[in-house]
Order: C-alpha cells, then sequence, then structure tokens
C-alpha cells in the first residue's frame, strides 16, 4: 500500500465526524483468537499517539478492538463473531469517539499552555477510560501555576478557535513554529489550533475549540523531575462536577450547613470527636478501678495472697493487661487473667503486688504447656499465650495449685 492510498484510506483524517460508511473487505484474519477483517478503506480510529481505539460495528457485527498492524501499518477491525459480507456497512461508537475528540483536542490545548506559561513542555500523554494525563519536564508545580495554565487553556476553549489538521510538505513543516518535533515517517499530519499550537498527530480533533469544553486540571503529582497532570475536558468534567456537586450537596445537607460552611462544620465535628474520645478514656480508667475493686472484694484468699481469677471471651489483651496492673496495684493481690476461648488463640496475663513474692513467670511457665504454647516476663509481670483455647481454665488450674502448694511448702517448713 503506497503512502497516498494509506492516507487516504483512513477516512477520519479528512474528517473526523463521520460516524458511518461502506467498505470492501480486502483482508481476513485471526488476530488474538478472534475473527478480524482489514478494509479497503475506514472511519475506525485504531489505538495510537496516545489515543485509544474507536468501538462500533460493522454489518451489526461488534468492533471490540482496532489495531494498527505494524509490518504494513493496515487497520485491523478485532470482530466479536464472524463477518460473512465481502462490502460492509461500518457504523462507529459516536458518544466513544466524540469523547476522544474532546480530550484530545483539550489535550494538544493544556500541553501548548504549559509551555507558553511555564515552559514546562509535555513528554508523556495518556488518554485513559476516566481521566486522562500529561506528563510535563518540570516539578514541582505550584497551585498557582497549574491555576494560571489552566485558566490561559479555557481562553483559547472560550475564543472558540478554528483547529485545522492537515497533511504538510517538508518545506511547510519547516516554517512551522512545532510543539514538537513529528515522530513518523512519511507523511506529517499537522494539528493547528488556529495561532496557538502546532502539533504532529494522527489522531482524531474537534473543528473548534469551543467543542472541547471545559479544561480541568483535577489532580498534579509530583515525580521526579517531572510533573503528571491528570485532566478532564468536556463531558468528563461536566460528569465529574457533577459528582462532586451531588456530594457536597450531600454533606451540607447531612451537617445541615451551607456548602460553603462545610469545611468549618467538618473541623467542629473533629474537635467534637477528639474531645469525646478523651472523654471516653477517663471514663474507661474510672470504670477500671471500680471494677479492680470489685473483683478484689470478690476474691479468695489462697496462701495469704487475694487470687483474682478470670477469663474474658470480649476484651482485648491490651485490656486484661490493664486490668492486671489496677488490680496489683493494690497490696496482697494475684491476678491470674485469661483472654480467649474453645477454638482460638488464648492468652494469658499474670501479675502480683509488690509485696508479695510469688514468681509470675515460673507460674506462666507451666500453665503455657498446659496451652501448647510459651511466655515470660518479670518475677511480678508475666504474659504468654498459646493455641489451645480450650484448655484455658485448666491452665488457670496449674498456676492457682502451685501457688497453693508453694504455700503448704512453706508452711510445712515453719
Ligand atoms: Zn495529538
Amino acid at each position: 500500500m503506497n503512502e497516498e492510498i494509506a492516507v487516504a484510506a483512513r477516512l477520519y483524517y479528512a474528517d473526523a465526524y463521520l460516524r458511518a460508511f461502506d467498505a470492501r473487505v480486502i483482508e481476513r484474519l485471526t488476530w488474538d483468537g478472534r475473527p478480524a477483517v482489514v478494509l479497503e478503506r475506514t472511519a475506525f480510529y485504531p489505538t495510537s499517539g496516545g489515543q485509544p481505539n474507536d468501538t462500533g460495528s460493522l454489518d451489526g457485527v461488534q468492533v471490540v478492538d482496532v489495531v494498527e498492524r505494524e509490518a504494513d501499518g493496515a487497520v485491523v477491525h478485532i470482530l466479536a463473531d464472524e463477518l460473512p459480507g465481502d462490502t460492509v456497512h461500518g457504523e462507529i461508537n459516536w458518544v466513544r469517539r466524540f469523547d476522544h475528540m474532546q480530550q484530545h483536542t483539550g489535550q494538544h490545548i493544556l500541553s501548548q499552555a504549559f509551555t507558553i506559561a511555564l515552559e514546562a513542555d509535555t513528554v508523556g500523554f495518556h488518554l485513559g477510560g476516566e481521566v486522562s494525563t500529561i506528563d510535563l519536564n518540570r516539578a514541582p508545580l505550584s497551585e498557582d501555576q497549574l491555576n494560571q495554565v489552566e485558566g490561559l487553556a479555557n481562553e483559547v476553549v472560550f475564543s472558540n478557535k478554528l483547529v485545522d489538521a492537515r497533511f504538510v510538505d517538508r518545506r511547510e513543516l519547516e516554517k512551522l513554529p512545532l510543539r514538537k518535533p513529528p515522530q513518523v515517517t512519511g507523511p506529517i499530519r499537522i494539528v493547528e489550533v488556529a495561532g496557538f499550537d502546532w502539533s504532529p498527530c494522527g489522531g482524531t480533533h474537534c473543528q473548534r475549540t469551543g467543542e472541547v469544553g471545559i479544561i480541568k486540571v483535577v489532580r498534579a503529582e509530583r515525580r521526579g523531575a517531572e510533573t503528571r497532570v491528570h485532566f478532564l475536558c468536556g463531558e468528563r468534567a461536566l460528569a465529574d462536577y457533577r459528582r462532586k456537586n451531588r456530594l457536597v450537596l450531600d454533606l451540607a445537607a447531612r451537617f445541615s450547613v451551607g456548602d460553603w460552611e462545610l469545611a468549618d462544620a467538618v473541623e467542629r465535628l473533629s474537635e467534637e470527636a477528639r474531645t469525646y474520645h478523651k472523654q471516653v478514656r477517663a471514663l474507661q480508667e474510672q470504670l477500671l478501678d471500680y471494677e479492680a475493686a470489685a473483683l478484689i472484694a470478690g476474691a479468695e484468699k489462697l496462701a495469704g495472697a487475694w487470687v483474682v481469677r478470670r477469663t474474658y471471651t470480649d476484651r482485648s489483651v491490651d485490656e486484661i493487661r490493664h486490668l492486671a496492673q489496677r488490680l496489683t496495684a493494690e497490696p496482697g493481690v494475684i491476678a491470674l487473667l485469661g483472654q480467649g476461648s474453645a477454638g482460638e488463640k488464648v492468652q494469658l496475663v499474670f501479675a502480683r503486688s509488690a509485696d508479695l513474692t510469688y514468681d509470675m513467670n515460673a507460674l506462666l511457665r507451666a500453665a503455657c504447656q498446659v496451652i501448647g504454647g510459651s511466655g515470660g516476663g518479670r518475677p511480678n509481670f508475666a504474659q504468654g499465650g498459646g493455641p489451645d483455647g480450650a484448655r484455658v481454665e485448666e491452665a488457670l488450674t496449674v498456676a492457682w495449685e502451685q501457688i497453693s502448694e508453694s504455700a503448704n511448702q512453706r508452711g510445712s517448713e515453719l
């Protein structure tokens, strides 16, 4: 296929607004296991230059992907099903196409605005399914700088400039103030935003900048020496505004304030939450004091100590450690506390008051053997755990009996 025929065969070059066409099938092939065709001419745009492919149908058969064959540049239409006809009627998905036109033309305008205002040149472009990005060779960029560029880009939109796409010869090319050099060999197509931007590009573009609609920078992130700018144009920007406006109105309604008072309302709520959190903590401490006092009052006297023996299933290990500390802040107390139940892991916390001499570390090791685990600590405070939750009571009994035995031994020594 010679170059001029190749150019003529791509109908979208001359008319990006062409939605339907008829063409002869010149090749049938299989592409990644799916049926595919090459047509004598086509309005379908193949994925290239940062712009995704068109979708649509050929004789009612769905076109699921369109690619450029590397070997000869042929446009391959990948189909959902076999296509019997030799001459086919093609229709492209116009909503998708026009969205791509808005984003791509918007990108040219935005890229040139960055170059003009900040000397930040575009080194990458990705037209995404939801958000598009350009990578700039400058970082970091301030919010003021981004606003300045966004303002300039939208001025170009509002002035409704003509956008012209045409093939140029070498002589004309040399005279144009190109934003970037051409990256293809063969015929060069220039997309010109009248008096503003000249870029080599094979993409589909709006005829006038007004069709792009608003150009909105939604986010910028620094990536080393570059900045990635996320932007939305036209219909996408409208959808984003609609969604965010709904969100703000819903939030404002929940706080019963106007949207301009929302930030203050959120700040007040956070402040309240911090205050409540502090109060809850203080109340928990008080409650723990009462609980410890009640447990000691109901404890059994064993070998000269008040032994509090309890197993909990609904408290964290932290809470239990805390409780053990409270209990043993009083004189003459031993706390044998367990956490967990049958079928789950179990934790043990053993502690004693400073005026007693029992070795909690030794007690804990003996108890942990029962539940198939291990642990350790100091003579006055030890913690451990094991997998056999069903035997937690048995483990506490072992500790209890050891206290009892050591008391008897001491008694017999007297
Ligand atoms: Zn382009």
